[in-house]
């Protein structure tokens, strides 16, 4: 690999570039081959961070859809359970049920 990546100077812990002979900011030589090796533990260590953190982000979104999904629950229940709600659904039960015996009279004529 011609590109030259980053990693981390064995000496001062700044991070540097693969094709630098020595680090720019405390002049330590840099061996080829060691930074190379640096750079691959690098990528290896910031690919293991970015999927730590897609995860992260991933539980995060998951956390935020059950708490709207257990507010939107907790509100219709509350709803449902109210005593105006009750007497709504008992009237409309009522008179669903006057119907059905009034047409059951009618049919027994
Ligand atoms: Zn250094």
């Amino acid at each position: 690999m011609s590109q030259a990546r980053i990693f981390q100077c064995p000496n001062c812990r700044e991070y540097i570039a693969t094709d630098a002979k020595t680090c720019r900011f405390c002049s330590t030589p840099i061996d080829a081959t060691s930074a190379q090796s640096a750079a691959d533990a690098q990528a290896i260590e910031n690919k293991r961070y970015r999927q730590k953190q897609y995860a992260r982000h991933m539980l995060i979104g998951g956390g935020l859809f059950a708490l709207g999904l257990l507010i939107t629950v907790l509100t219709f229940l509350i709803a449902a359970s109210s005593e105006r709600a009750l007497c709504d659904y008992l009237r409309a039960h009522a008179i669903r049920r006057r119907r059905f015996l009034v047409r059951l009279r009618w049919l027994a004529r």
